[in-house]
C-alpha cells in the first residue's frame, strides 16, 4: 500500500481514558492505519463550555499517547481556539498534508448517530472516510434518516484505496468506560486506577482535576 492512511480520532478527552485508547488501537488494527492523531476539541459546540481547559486535556491527552510510537497529539483545534467543527478541522489537514493521504476519522457508535447534526455534515466524506465501530449501549440500528442517507450512498466492506470517500464499519472488544462516568467518579473521590493511564491519573491528583470542591 503506498498511499499512508492516518486516523484521526477526535474527543473531548475530558479526561482521556482506556477506551480512548482501545478504539484508536482497534482502529489501528483493523483498518492498517499508519498513525493515529489524537485531536482534543477547543471547546465542543455539542456539550458546552462548562468542560476543563483544553490545555489540561491537551496535557493528559500527550501522556496518555507518550508510550505509543503510531499515536500522536495534533493541537489543531485547540489552535483555532472557538467552535470545534471537524468539517474545519478537515479542511485544514488536507491543507497540511495534501491529497495523498487516504483520512480516516474514528467514531464510536454515539458520535455516528449524531452525525447528521454535525455542520456541514455532508462534506465531510469529501476530506475523509469515516471508520465507526460498536460502542456498549449505542446501537447502530435505527439510525436517524440523514445518517442511513449517508450510509447508503457511502457504506463499504472496506477501506477503497482512495483518500476519503468510504464509510467502514470495525470492531472493537467493548470497553465499557465513559468520560463522563469517570468525572462523576472522581467527584466522588474514587480512583479509577483500572480505566484511566496513569500518568492522567497521576495528572488529574496533581492538579486536583474533577473534585467537587474545585467547582467543575
Ligand atoms: P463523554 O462521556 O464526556 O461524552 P466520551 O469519552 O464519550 O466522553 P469523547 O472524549 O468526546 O467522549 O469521545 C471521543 C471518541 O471516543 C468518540 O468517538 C466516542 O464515541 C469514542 N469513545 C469514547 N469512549 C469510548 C469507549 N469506551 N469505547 C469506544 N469508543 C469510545
Amino acid at each position: 500500500m503506498t498511499r499512508p492512511r492516518i486516523g484521526l480520532l477526535g474527543g473531548t478527552f475530558d479526561p482521556i481514558h482506556i477506551g480512548h485508547l482501545a478504539l484508536a488501537r482497534a482502529a489501528r488494527d483493523a483498518l492498517l492505519l499508519d498513525e493515529v492523531r489524537f485531536i482534543p476539541t477547543s471547546h465542543s459546540w455539542q456539550k458546552g463550555n462548562a468542560g476543563t481547559p483544553a490545555a489540561d486535556r491537551l496535557a493528559m491527552t500527550r501522556l496518555a499517547v507518550a508510550h505509543d510510537a503510531g499515536f500522536a497529539v495534533d493541537e489543531i483545534e485547540v489552535r483555532r481556539g472557538g467552535d470545534t467543527y471537524t468539517i474545519d478541522t478537515l479542511i485544514e489537514l488536507r491543507r497540511e498534508l495534501g491529497l495523498t493521504p487516504a483520512l480516516v476519522l474514528i467514531l464510536g457508535s454515539d458520535q455516528l448517530r449524531n452525525l447528521g447534526t454535525w455542520h456541514r455534515h455532508e462534506e465531510l466524506l469529501q476530506h475523509a472516510h469515516i471508520a465507526v465501530t460498536q460502542r456498549e449501549g449505542h446501537r447502530l440500528a435505527d439510525l436517524p434518516a440523514p445518517v442511513e442517507a449517508l450510509l447508503q450512498a457511502h457504506g463499504r466492506q472496506a477501506l477503497p484505496d482512495a483518500p476519503a470517500g468510504a464509510i467502514v464499519f470495525f470492531v472493537m472488544p467493548p470497553v465499557p468506560v465513559s468520560a463522563t462516568a469517570l468525572r462523576a467518579g472522581l467527584a466522588r473521590g474514587e480512583r479509577p486506577a483500572e480505566l484511566l493511564p496513569p500518568a492522567v491519573l497521576d495528572y488529574i491528583e496533581r492538579h486536583r482535576l474533577y473534585r467537587a470542591d474545585s467547582g467543575r
